[in-house]
C-alpha cells in the first residue's frame, strides 16, 4: 500500500536512513513469516485476528449513541436528541462536530501505540474502518478530508505522518478525497503528553496554516479533520481554526480514539 505522507520537499531523506528504512522493512518481513503476528494490546499470538486479538476486540470500548451531538462525548443515558454536553455549552470548540470510534482506553492506547511507533502500519486500513462507521454522519457532509499535519522534522523521524495514513484508510471507505498538503504546522510544539488544557491550547496556537497558495483548495468547502486521538482537543481546534481563517464553510473533526472522563451527564 502507497502510504500517504506531509512531505516538506526539503526533508529529504540522508543515505543512512534511505537504507535504514528497506533493511527494516525486511527484517520485519522476515519476523513476519518467521513468528505469527502479535496483538499490540497482549502480545498474544494473532492467529487469523485482524489488529487485536478476539479477547481484547471484545474489551475495545466502542462510542455508541447516546453523545453529545456537538463533541461526541458519550451520556450515562439518553437525554433525548440534540442535547449537548456541559463542555460543549460552556466553551464551544471552532469545529461543529467531533465523532470518534473508540474510548481513548488502555486497550486502544496500545493499539494507537503499536500503529505510531511499532511500524505496524497495516493497522491503518482496520482503524480507518472504524472511523468511517463512527463518522459516516459527518463523511456523507464532508467536501474532503484534512489531515492534521506533523512538522516535517518529526515527518522524518517517524517517517509516516499516523493521521495521514488513518485519512487514506477513511477515505477509500466513503470516497471523500484527502487534501494531504493543505493544512501546515508552521512550528514544532512540544509533545502535548503531560500538559494541563491551558497549556495544551498555548503550546499549538498559531501552529497550523494554510498557506495563501492553497487557500482555494479550501475556500466555501465543509471539511473534515482526521486525527488519531482526541485528548483535550487543543490540536483539532487550533487547525479548524486555521481552515476557518483560510475561508472554509464548516469544519468538523473525525478521530480514532478520544479520551473521555469516568461520569459524563447531559445538563
Ligand atoms: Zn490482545
Amino acid at each position: 500500500m502507497q502510504i500517504p505522507t506531509q512531505g516538506d520537499a526539503s526533508a529529504k531523506p540522508t543515505p543512512t536512513l534511505r537504507w535504514a528504512t528497506p533493511l527494516r522493512a525486511l527484517l520485519r518481513h522476515a519476523l513476519d513469516v518467521a513468528l505469527p503476528p502479535l496483538c499490540p494490546a497482549c502480545r498474544a499470538p494473532l492467529g487469523d485476528g485482524v489488529g487485536l486479538c478476539a479477547d481484547c476486540w471484545a474489551k475495545l470500548s466502542f462510542i455508541e449513541r447516546p453523545f453529545c451531538a456537538r463533541l461526541g462525548i458519550p451520556f450515562t443515558y439518553d437525554p433525548g436528541p440534540g442535547l449537548l454536553s456541559m463542555e460543549a455549552i460552556a466553551s464551544p470548540p471552532a469545529y461543529d462536530r467531533a465523532r470518534a470510534a473508540v474510548r481513548y482506553d488502555d486497550i486502544a492506547r496500545a493499539l494507537v501505540h503499536a500503529f505510531k511507533y511499532g511500524d505496524r502500519l497495516d493497522l491503518a486500513p482496520t482503524m480507518g474502518r472504524w472511523m468511517a462507521r463512527a463518522g459516516s454522519e459527518l463523511t456523507q457532509e464532508a467536501d474532503a478530508l484534512v489531515p492534521v499535519p506533523l512538522h516535517w522534522r518529526r515527518l522524518w523521524s517517524r517517517r509516516f505522518n499516523q493521521s495521514a495514513a488513518l485519512a487514506g484508510s477513511v477515505s477509500q471507505i466513503c470516497g471523500v478525497p484527502v487534501l494531504y498538503e493543505t493544512l501546515k504546522r508552521i512550528r514544532a510544539t512540544a509533545q502535548q503528553v503531560g500538559l494541563s488544557k491551558p497549556q495544551r491550547a498555548e503550546n499549538v496556537q498559531g501552529a497550523f496554516r494554510v498557506p495563501p497558495e492553497r487557500r482555494a483548495e479550501v475556500a466555501g468547502r465543509r471539511l473534515l479533520l482526521i486525527d488519531d486521538v482526541l485528548t483535550s482537543g487543543a490540536t483539532v481546534d487550533t487547525c479548524a481554526r486555521a481552515l476557518l481563517r483560510a475561508g472554509a464553510a464548516h469544519v468538523d473533526v473525525l478521530v480514532f480514539a478520544r479520551v473521555v472522563a469516568p461520569v459524563r451527564s447531559p445538563i
